[in-house]
């Protein structure tokens, strides 16, 4: 098949360039990449963020990476985005008009892209498929006045459910949100994110320490936790806590959140026990995880979460907040421990009791591995999106006919 995946603001080339990106982007790349490796055919058409970028790459693994005109060639806030969907929208209805460009599948990634994808697919009679990767209604609720996002969100992550060909969901949670917001349920696929189980593995170097460790990563934003994981060091003394995640290529004292993390620490009275190592590319990650004894996540949400899936395949157990996709990652008491958000006392208590039981742990871990490659592979995603490309393709066929 010919796949056209859209993804406005997160470019897989950031990801393949390990600079400043985020779940999207990976999941964005490595999707591409295997479905490469399936014989299909994938061009991904992201925004043009800058003024230099050329029209058309071809990526190491054998996709295309389009750059649309649309909006200013300058990073633009995602938030802000929504005015030039329509004409990122248009241009793509122009691109696929012509024989050789059209897809016989579109993959929106994003309610953003999706709103830029039903407009050029309106035109050109295309299947589309939604993933949605974050959304609104969660974010609302959690950041109440201080969301950023366009105040239209909602209503269009609804219309979009019910006028894409199919939504794919990454986990359980998301299609609860995604019927309670009025999505049909027939309208949804479920197909979590696949993990790297090539680089992310248990066996290879990990980074030198001297006392037990657990580690916690990500974009150093609130609702990840950080601020929690922290407090709850307090309950678990001889530990240390390392942060893996800052600004890209700068230190974490020049992020304010960061200077605001260690200031948390100097309160909590662990300020030596924190190592904030900032962000670290994505190839030196093994080395992190692989040093730590868990791997801890403490998101008020999550719609998928990468990092945790990351670290059970290089074998660290997993205490996660008990939300959105960490509930169907992590396997509470098997592959790690699910604990409630918010809440630093019976994190650093559940810390403390793992760390203190090496043969639990050393259970765990191996179950974490198990679960990341038998549940999580790259190969499995693809098959599974693969079926639900062909079987929304031949609909639209059959539609047609
Ligand atoms: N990541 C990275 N370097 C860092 C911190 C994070 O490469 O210093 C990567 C990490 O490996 C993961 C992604 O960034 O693949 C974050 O994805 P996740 O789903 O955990 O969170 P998101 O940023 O999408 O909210």
């Amino acid at each position: 098949m010919h796949i056209a995946l859209v993804s406005e603001h997160a470019s897989p080339l950031a990801a393949l360039g390990g600079v400043d990106a985020g779940g999207q982007n990976i999941h964005v790349a490595e999707l591409a990449a295997e479905l490469v490796r399936c014989g299909h055919r994938v061009t991904v058409y992201t925004r043009r963020d800058a003024p230099d970028l050329p029209d058309r790459v071809t990526a190491r693994p054998g996709f295309a990476v389009v750059h649309v005109p649309a909006g200013p060639a300058d990073h633009v806030p995602k938030d802000d985005l929504l005015p030039y969907m329509g004409g990122f929208g248009a241009w793509l209805a122009e691109r696929w008009a012509a024989a050789s460009e059209r897809p016989d599948v579109v993959h929106a990634h994003f309610w953003m892209s999706g709103l830029a994808a039903l407009t050029a697919a309106r035109r050109t009679d295309l299947p589309v498929t939604l993933t949605y990767h974050a959304l609104g209604s969660v974010k609302r609720r959690h950041h109440g006045t201080r969301d950023t996002s366009p105040p239209d969100r909602v209503g269009y992550e609804r219309m979009l459910g019910n006028r894409v060909d199919r939504v794919v969901a990454q986990c359980r949670d998301e299609v609860e949100e995604l019927t309670r917001m009025g999505v049909a349920r027939r309208q949804i696929a479920v197909v979590p994110s696949g993990v790297d189980s090539g680089l992310f593995t248990p066996e290879g170097q990990a980074v030198a320490r001297t006392c037990p460790r657990v580690l916690t990563a990500g974009r150093l934003v609130p609702r990840k936790g950080f601020q929690d994981v922290i407090r709850a060091m307090r309950w678990v003394p001889d530990a240390e806590c390392v942060i893996v995640g800052g600004p890209p290529g700068r230190p974490v004292a020049e992020d304010p959140f960061g200077r605001r993390l260690v200031e948390v620490a100097r309160l909590a009275g662990v300020a030596d026990r924190i190592r904030m190592v900032g962000a670290v590319p994505r190839a030196e990650l093994p080395r992190w995880y692989r040093s730590a004894d868990l791997m801890v996540t403490a998101p008020w949400y999550e719609p998928f979460g990468l990092t945790p899936l990351e670290a059970m395949a290089a074998g660290v157990p997993v205490v996660a907040s008990a939300v959105g996709g960490l509930l169907d990652t992590v396997v509470d008491g098997i592959t790690g421990e699910l604990v409630p958000p918010r809440d630093p006392a019976h994190l650093g208590r559940t810390l403390r009791r793992l760390l203190a039981d090496r043969e639990r742990r050393l259970g765990m871990s191996a179950a974490a591995t198990d679960r990341a490659r038998s549940r999580y592979g790259w190969p499995r995603a693809a098959e599974q999106l693969t079926a639900v490309y062909r079987s929304v393709a031949g609909a639209m066929s059959g539609a047609v006919a």
